[in-house]
């Protein structure tokens, strides 16, 4: 494997960082989390337009255009000979002291690593999921809004540990005042009487890629999308729920909180909006190919 990092690869026994990086020491950073599928970058565009947002959220300059970060991404790619796979990219505050002050940090560095997906296991894509809510809130919108894909991701890993516990894969996270968030790596949508429903941003949910491209899909479907707050009681009465994610795709869910989601099995609308996803990775996204020129 080679490991882009400021411009240059290395391979993966020397791809590494300052143990100083602000990053490391204080989850100082942010990142995209990007599918290859047959040879191309899957809304390449959306995620670096993410990550742009998430830097200046925190005050982060990105020390590259995002045309050279797309040449980057898709170079690290080709480097690889990745055609299907999972691509990291991280922009860390970079090398600084052992204060938090993100001032004395010299140069945010950029890392870059193509590799592989290891998704949820293919029966629960058949069978459909159980997920539980836990007790650790989503993060407040003014502590860490989680409309950024920063690197601190503590407040999702202390809910997995949740879902661990209680022998699930994924766990519902509520947001502060109890409304439904998201999940700790993945959106959330229910389907109700012929609507399909997400949390709004406001409840603390990433505005994520796969739920901006399922929205859109389901409204070329002639289904209704609505953005709005939900509670534990409108999961447990929704006829469909799913979950999506770059990684994920689309997992269906049959069971919260021992509540049996519909009939217990992934609905039609799921199903029918998971092929279309598939369709769309099939033949949409940046080319993989030899691009002679220049990266960093
Ligand atoms: N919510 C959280 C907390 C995430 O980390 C992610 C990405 N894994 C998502 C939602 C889904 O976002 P996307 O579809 O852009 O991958």
């Amino acid at each position: 494997m080679k490991v882009f990092i400021d411009g240059k690869f290395y391979s993966e026994q020397n791809a590494k960082i300052s143990v100083f990086d602000h990053g490391l020491l204080y989850g100082d950073g942010v990142f995209e989390g990007i599918r290859a599928y047959h040879g191309r970058v899957f809304k390449l565009k959306e995620h670096l337009e993410r990550l742009w947002y998430s830097a200046k959220a925190i005050a982060l300059d990105i020390p590259m255009t995002p045309a050279e970060m797309t040449q980057a991404v898709v170079e690290t790619c080709r480097q690889n000979k990745l055609v299907d796979g999972y691509i990291r990219l991280l922009v860390t505050r970079g090398k600084g002291t052992l204060g938090l002050n993100p001032n004395r940090c010299a140069k945010p560095v950029v890392v870059i690593i193509a590799g592989k997906i290891q998704l949820y296991p293919p029966e629960l894509y058949e069978k459909g999921m159980e997920i539980v809510t836990v007790a650790t809130t989503r993060n407040h919108h003014n502590a860490v809004n989680p409309a950024i894909k920063s690197l601190n991701y503590l407040n999702n890993v202390l809910a997995k540990i949740e879902a661990n516990v209680a022998g699930v894969e994924e766990a519902i996270m509520l947001n502060a005042e109890g409304f439904v968030a998201e999940c700790t790596g993945d959106n959330l949508f229910i389907l109700r009487r012929g609507e399909m429903a997400t949390p709004a941003l406001h409840s603390g949910a990433l505005y994520g890629i796969t739920r901006g491209v399922v929205m859109d899909l389901a409204r070329e479907a002639g289904l209704p999308v609505v953005e709005t707050t939900l509670t534990r009681y409108d999961l447990y009465v929704a006829d469909e729920c799913f979950l999506t994610g770059t990684g994920a795709e689309i997992v269906p869910v049959v069971k919260i909180d021992g509540r049996t989601i519909g009939e217990g099995r992934p609905g039609a609308t799921t199903r029918m909006l998971q092929e279309r996803y598939h369709e769309m990775t099939r033949v949409s996204g940046e080319p993989i190919r030899r691009t002679g020129r220049k990266v960093g």
